[in-house]
């Protein structure tokens, strides 16, 4: 095989680099590689380049140092070159007919309108749909060996002629057929399960081809269930690289190739739509190539090319529309630029019992920026949970508002919104600010009522749930939204939200700590503030694994901390196929923790209670007359209660590690020292066991976020369907970072440099159709 031959070449290289072998070593190692593959590289058409590399680097152990390197370098270019030249193709046949790339699926020979439909639920409408799905794996099928030397647990194609063939019925279920295989070197046996159709096809003397797995049985080599297909000779078996696409009933692997190959033969017609210097740049394939690339690479080398391609291509692609989305918004005046004096914070800081933290600062100062340029503010503020992230947005909201302005704060559950709002009044009111609680369970007439107050003026700060910009409210002067732990809150709600208002500065706050790659796609429209440094003083909070048959020593930990003043969470998981097991779990425990903790009081909170039994028992937990509470993940966020100093979380398996995170969050907010115990059936598994200790060995919350996001993968890490997380097809969000990232420099460097895409109708056609809908791009491009 030529790949295999360019890879020895490679290799050799390799040794050198690693100084494995001596200058005088590579002509001869070249030379016996080029030796012992004679045939292949003549039959491919490599004689002359070969021929040419070794006269190149035949004099090296004569030549001066300096020239030697020099040699070296210009060999591993000339291996470049073979790799680029042999190892990677294109569709080269004009087809009859030239299809529009969103031509439907079923005009494709070989679909038609029964079989479109089953694609369709692959999510396959149009060619170009065709084009994009990429196959889970490949089959090698380039190497075929003789029976004699096929290695066990190898994938390989062995080509011979069947010889024998029994049939046995096992049971009424079940019957075996095998066939005894022969070559000039040994016999296979090939077995199929029930597939009586195979008889058919492998009578006695036929030839075949056979794909699939060596196994041993009974001291013969044996293939099961393997692909084959019957042949007149040798060479009229195809040695090529094969995909394997994730499937849905109602189609067969086969058929799935055989459009494919009439699909991939459109690809003649595809012409580059990323501007140069990104394919120079990244040393991307060229369109035609990194897609037949990713369905029939020539070499395993062009598979990996053109994954790699793709890769760049969504990122690029991706990055240009939120980076444009964001230039754009940045040119959207807000009007007048905010007054902001600064006396009413001042005062505000006065009160305070402590002094910010030099990252909550310098947060504040960002966001004080963005309200004075007439430029509308899209910030996101990171930090993780307990570093303090409600004070900086108290100030910007006072500073806001002493500018003649209202300030919307957003919380995703109204127990949140509730308790922000007795924060905020807290606050704020002693400042001379009205601030308003505006949920959905607000009484109809007091909406109506703050609704009109809004209208006019007459309050400053509404804090509520997703209501609040919603449907009828009207505010006079909306110049700040906050939007609190909403991880939902995408991009097109942001920008809903800015048709609204007159431009009102908008600032995202999240106490998951975001991944990297997360925070460039989900937010990548966004300004960062990161707070990454927690206010001096607190103790790190202590994570313990415990096994339930030690929940006795646990309870008697408990009650030291309940005799010392403190309180405890006990946490259920959220079982999402049984709500009612769930409160049966919290319920059970309730009793059995109200009996343990006898002298103590024990309060109970799920999610059937109503919102204002909710709001009473979180109430009652944070006026201490509650020691312990009991609780499903309802109070998973944002929930401030300094005399907590336990959380026991029970099933901690069912939760993601950023929740799991975000629960510890709820204690440690104090001097005292915290804990946090995760309980773990006594026969959880490795994997659990080996999850929950990497949790327990660091507070980071960005390092639990990545580890998060490795093991979930993006959809679920922020707990929920995500409409707007963008799902990208070749990305993988927890391991290219790398892409992303120099994708995001080089788009920042090529939009500054071009005043609008009409240079590149290519471009601006491909960015229309991908993300026009999605991120209503199409009204800024
Ligand atoms: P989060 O970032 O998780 O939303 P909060 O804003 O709720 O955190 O702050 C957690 C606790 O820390 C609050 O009780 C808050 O008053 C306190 N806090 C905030 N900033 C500081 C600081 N610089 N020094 C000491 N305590 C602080
Ligand atoms: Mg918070």
């Amino acid at each position: 095989m030529i790949e295999e031959v360019i890879n020895s070449f490679d290799y050799v290289v390799q040794l050198k680099e690693k100084g494995m072998i001596t200058w005088e070593e590579i002509f001869p190692s070249f030379y016996s590689v080029a030796k012992n593959n004679f045939k292949t590289i003549k039959e491919n058409g490599l004689l002359e380049d070969v021929k040419k590399i070794l006269t190149y680097i035949k004099p090296l152990k004569t030549l001066p140092e300096k020239r030697k390197e020099r040699r070296l370098e210009g060999l591993r270019d000339s291996l470049k070159i073979l790799k680029e030249r042999y190892l990677i193709d294109e569709v080269s046949v004009e087809p009859e007919k030239k299809l529009a790339p969103l031509t439907d699926i079923k005009y494709i020979k070989k679909v038609g309108t029964k079989r479109a439909l089953v694609l369709n639920r692959l999510g396959i409408f149009s060619l170009k749909d065709f084009f994009y799905y990429p196959p889970r794996d490949y089959e090698d099928r380039r190497k075929v060996v003789k029976i004699f030397n096929a290695k066990e647990d190898e994938k390989v194609v062995i080509i011979g002629n069947v010889v024998k063939s029994e049939e046995a019925k096992i049971n009424k279920g079940l019957t075996i057929y095998n066939f005894s295989v022969e070559d000039d070197t040994g016999v296979i046996i090939v077995t199929f399960f029930n597939q009586d159709y195979v008889k058919s096809f492998l009578k006695r003397g036929v030839k075949s081809a056979f794909y699939g797995k060596i196994e041993y049985s009974y001291g013969m080599k044996q293939m099961k269930s393997p692909d084959f297909q019957v042949i007149e000779n040798e060479e009229d078996f195809k040695r090529e690289i094969l995909p394997v696409y994730p499937l849905t009933s109602g189609i067969f692997q086969t058929t799935m190739r055989k459009i494919a190959k009439e699909v991939i033969k459109q690809t003649y017609f595809l012409e580059e739509f990323l501007p140069e210097e990104f394919v120079q740049g990244f040393n991307l394939l060229d369109l035609k190539k990194r897609i037949k690339g990713i369905h029939f690479p020539l070499s395993i080398y062009h598979k990996e090319r053109a994954w790699y391609s793709l890769k760049y291509e969504e990122a690029i692609l991706f990055e240009l529309a939120m980076i444009y989305l964001k230039l754009k918004m940045k040119e959207m005046k807000k009007g007048a630029t905010k007054e902001i004096k600064g006396e009413l914070s001042k005062n505000f800081l006065n009160t305070l019992n402590f002094e910010l933290t030099q990252a909550q600062k310098r947060s504040y100062e960002e966001i004080k920026k963005d309200l004075i340029s007439p430029y509308p503010m899209n910030r996101l503020l990171q930090g993780d949970v307990g570093s303090g992230k409600t004070v900086v947005s108290e100030l910007a909201i006072i500073d806001v508002c002493e500018a003649g302005y209202q300030a919307a704060v957003m919380n995703p559950t109204s127990v949140l919104s509730k308790q922000q709002f007795k924060r905020l009044s807290n606050d704020l009111e002693p400042l001379g600010l009205k601030v308003a609680l505006l949920t959905g369970d607000t009484k109809e007439s007091d909406k109506i009522l703050i609704k009109e107050k809004l209208r006019v003026g007459e309050i400053d700060v509404v804090v509520g749930t997703h209501a609040i910009i919603q449907q009828d409210v009207e505010f006079k002067k909306l110049g700040l939204v906050v939007i609190d732990e909403q991880h939902r809150f995408g991009v097109n709600q942001r920008l809903e939200l800015i048709k609204k208002g007159n431009h009102p500065d908008i600032l995202v706050m999240t106490a998951t700590p975001i991944p990297r790659t997360l925070a460039m796609t989900f937010y990548g429209d966004l300004d960062v503030s990161l707070i990454d440094e927690v206010p001096k003083g607190r103790r790190p909070i202590k994570t313990i694994l415990v096994a339930e048959s030690n929940r006795k020593s646990l309870y008697e930990f408990v009650k030291e901390e309940l005799d010392q003043g403190n309180q405890v969470f006990f946490v259920y998981p959220l079982i999402e196929e049984s709500e009612a097991l769930e409160l049966k779990n919290a319920m059970s425990m309730y009793e059995e923790l109200s009996e343990v903790f006898k002298e103590y009081k024990v309060g109970l909170l799920h999610g059937r209670l109503s919102p204002s039994e909710k709001n009473e028992v979180m109430d009652k937990f944070v006026q201490r007359e509650y020691d312990i509470l009991v609780s499903t993940s309802v109070v998973e966020v944002g929930i401030d209660i300094p005399d907590a100093t336990v959380m026991v979380i029970e099933h901690p398996d069912r939760f993601g590690l950023s929740q799991l995170h975000q629960l510890r969050g709820r204690v440690g907010r104090s001097e005292k020292q915290s804990y946090c115990f995760l309980v773990l059936d006594d026969d959880a598994n490795n994997e659990i066991k080996s999850k929950m200790n990497s949790f327990s060995k660091t507070l980071d919350g960005f390092e639990v976020a990545e580890i998060d996001l490795k093991w979930r993968g993006p959809g679920k890490f922020f707990g929920v369907e995500q409409h707007g997380v963008p799902e990208f097809k070749f990305l993988d969000l927890a391991e290219d970072v790398n892409i992303i990232e120099s994708s995001r420099k080089m788009v920042e460097r090529f939009l500054s440099s071009i005043q609008s895409f009409d240079r590149y109708p290519n471009l601006k056609h491909e960015l229309q159709t991908r993300y026009g809908d999605s991120i209503h791009l199409i009204n800024v491009l």
